[in-house]
């Protein structure tokens, strides 16, 4: 009969990023897998302490950040403005994206009060800016903004209660540009994060009905994009043309470096940009 790791080994092996092959492994007794455990974990655990030197002596700053820089930079060279909104969001904005109780995504939104919640998505905000910058500026007019959003998930490996989301929006061209536009800004951002390998899928969402996905090789859902008009647009008075993505910044990294584990990939105490602490 094999035996497998213990509990307590393989998550400790996971918490040092072991690859899939060393997850699986089998052994014939207990004292050759608890030997092999323990030269397996001094190893990862000497490499990651290489990495800590590594990360000190060069960029000194997290990937979750340098990516951000690395989007910032990109999007506002292909005329996009930055946005800066709260993370408390009103209930009020949530409705008027039609999350209310009936909505899937209600049950997963964090109240912070009565009619405050820390936002699941960043679209409400930017809807509330654009309405105004419609107004004031000449079309077409291109905004996003790159912030830490929230959800309560069931699901672990590739979600997180706090991640890091971009939104980009583009208002005020013709109709018939939305899809060329759509594929031409999934295509900035992808280069931007280092990822060659994604394609573009229908999906159906609860929030926008018909979505362009961006997807991974390896079928991790990147991005998901929209475009208008738009039902939802009524509520702010809208009527312009318009295609927006959002991305999770984690997702990026995560398919960027591989690897399975998202929560390396996000704001923690527990890792160092990916870097294990308790070794
Ligand atoms: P999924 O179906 O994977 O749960 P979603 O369709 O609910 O994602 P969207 O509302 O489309 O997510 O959000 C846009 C992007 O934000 C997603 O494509 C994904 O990259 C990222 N994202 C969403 N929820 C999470 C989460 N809990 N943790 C990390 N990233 C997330
Ligand atoms: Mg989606």
């Amino acid at each position: 009969m094999s035996l497998y790791w213990t509990d307590i080994q393989r998550k400790r092996l996971v918490e040092l990023d072991a690859d899939a092959n060393t997850l699986e492994r089998a052994f014939d007794d207990k004292d050759q897998r608890n030997r092999e455990f323990q030269t397996l974990e001094k190893g990862l655990v000497a490499s990651h302490r290489r990495q800590l030197d590594a990360l000190r002596s060069g960029p000194r700053r997290p990937r979750l950040c340098r990516l951000e820089d690395v989007l910032v930079e990109s999007l506002v060279s292909h005329g996009f403005v930055q946005v800066s909104t709260p993370m408390l969001m009103s209930r009020g904005l949530l409705a008027r994206m039609a999350i209310t109780a009936d909505h899937p995504l209600f049950q997963q939104v964090y109240w912070v009060d009565r009619d405050k919640c820390l936002r699941p998505m960043l679209a409400p905000h930017l809807y509330y800016v654009i309405k105004d910058l419609l107004r004031l500026w000449e079309k077409p007019v291109r905004i996003f903004e790159v912030g830490t959003c929230f959800r309560k998930e069931t699901e672990g490996a590739r979600h997180a209660a706090e991640f890091t989301m971009l939104n980009l929006c583009e208002f005020g061209l013709p109709e018939t540009d939305r899809q060329q536009r759509l594929e031409s800004f999934a295509a900035l951002v992808m280069e931007s994060a280092g990822i060659d390998g994604y394609r573009l899928e229908t999906e159906t969402s609860a929030v926008y009905g018909s979505t362009l996905d961006v997807v991974s090789d390896d079928g991790l859902e990147l991005g998901s994009g929209a475009m208008g008009p738009h039902p939802l647009d009524r509520a702010w008075r809208i009527t312009d043309t318009w295609v927006g993505i959002g991305f999770g910044l984690e997702r990026l990294l995560m398919d960027a470096e591989g690897g399975s584990n998202l929560s390396r990939f996000g704001r923690s105490i527990s890792y160092l940009d990916g870097i294990r602490l308790n070794i």
